[in-house]
């Protein structure tokens, strides 16, 4: 599932892409995956794009806004339309059809099951094969007030003191459970929760009334570290996930623990071990992690 490096690069590349542009019309190819009145959107520009946790935020004129969640393996690609030797384009997809191997060349494909089509011509693309994902037309308002998630780590917020509360919130929990429970902190799942207790050099065992202060400042420098080494190469496409351009992330390059079990630690000579905890793939180093 995409976490909060993963839908940041999506949004930084759709507030780079789409603000500005008029929403010309709306095909809905799979109704179960879009909430809301569709032609009340229709006319309206998109003046931000937002993120809370890890869904997305279109701000639109007027009193509704988009709320996207792409759940495990939704997808938003865009399409800037061109003319190009008297052959439309969109984007790189040719409507005279030439084959290609990148099947993002194909847009719209099986896996698409919304899409926006803006009044320049570009279009945005929800694609979903799993079909968990949705998209939700909201009053920005009722989006202010309903909000039962915790601080977002990039937030002045969540300081080292605040994450100590958090810890401290929780004395029987498993530190992973604390990392990756929404309410508590936004935006951190399965594999950043992984890679920041790796490089805080704590075991995800480990229960919250065990872990010391000087361990919860390291663990708070270490979710920054984890985060902003997955916004730096694009997200991590382990599965589905896509910028927007419908290129994939290259962070799973660099990671320390997650998915690397069986292979020999980059920080001692263990072996990066596997187990399921709290139901999930849990990764780490016995060596390094304590
Ligand atoms: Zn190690």
């Amino acid at each position: 599932m995409p976490e909060l490096p993963e839908v940041e690069t999506i949004r930084r590349g759709l507030q780079k892409a789409i603000v500005g542009r008029s929403i010309a019309g709306v095909e809905v190819r799979v109704p179960k995956l879009f909430h809301g009145e569709k032609n009340s959107i229709i006319g309206k520009k998109v003046l931000n794009v937002d993120r809370r946790a890890k869904q997305i935020i279109v701000n639109l004129e007027g009193p509704d806004d988009l709320l996207v969640h792409l759940k495990m393996t939704g997808q938003l690609i865009y399409r800037e339309l061109r003319i190009k030797n008297c052959e439309l384009r969109i984007g790189k997809q040719t409507a005279g059809g030439h084959p290609s191997k990148d099947w993002f060349d194909e847009l719209p494909n099986a896996t698409t099951h919304i899409i926006f089509d803006f009044s320049d011509g570009s279009k945005l693309f929800f694609n979903d094969l799993r079909k968990f994902g949705w998209i939700k037309i909201v009053n920005s308002e009722e989006l202010k007030v309903n909000s039962d998630l915790g601080p977002e780590p990039f937030s002045e917020e969540f300081t080292a003191k605040k994450l100590a509360e958090i810890i401290a919130s929780k004395p029987k929990w498993n530190i992973k459970k604390i990392l990756t429970d929404q309410s508590l902190i936004s935006g951190i799942g399965n594999i950043y929760a992984d890679e920041s207790l790796f490089y805080a050099k704590i075991l995800p065992t480990r229960v919250g009334s065990m872990i010391k202060y000087d361990e919860v400042l390291r663990l708070h420098t270490s979710i920054i570290k984890a985060l902003n080494i997955g916004l730096k190469y694009g997200g991590s496409s382990e599965n589905t996930y896509v910028q927007i351009d419908g290129s994939r992330g290259k962070a799973q390059e660099h990671f320390q623990v997650y998915s690397r079990e069986g292979q020999k630690c980059f920080g001692c000579d263990n072996i990066v071990k596997k187990i399921r905890l709290n139901g999930r793939g849990t990764h780490f180093c016995e060596g390094c992690q304590k």
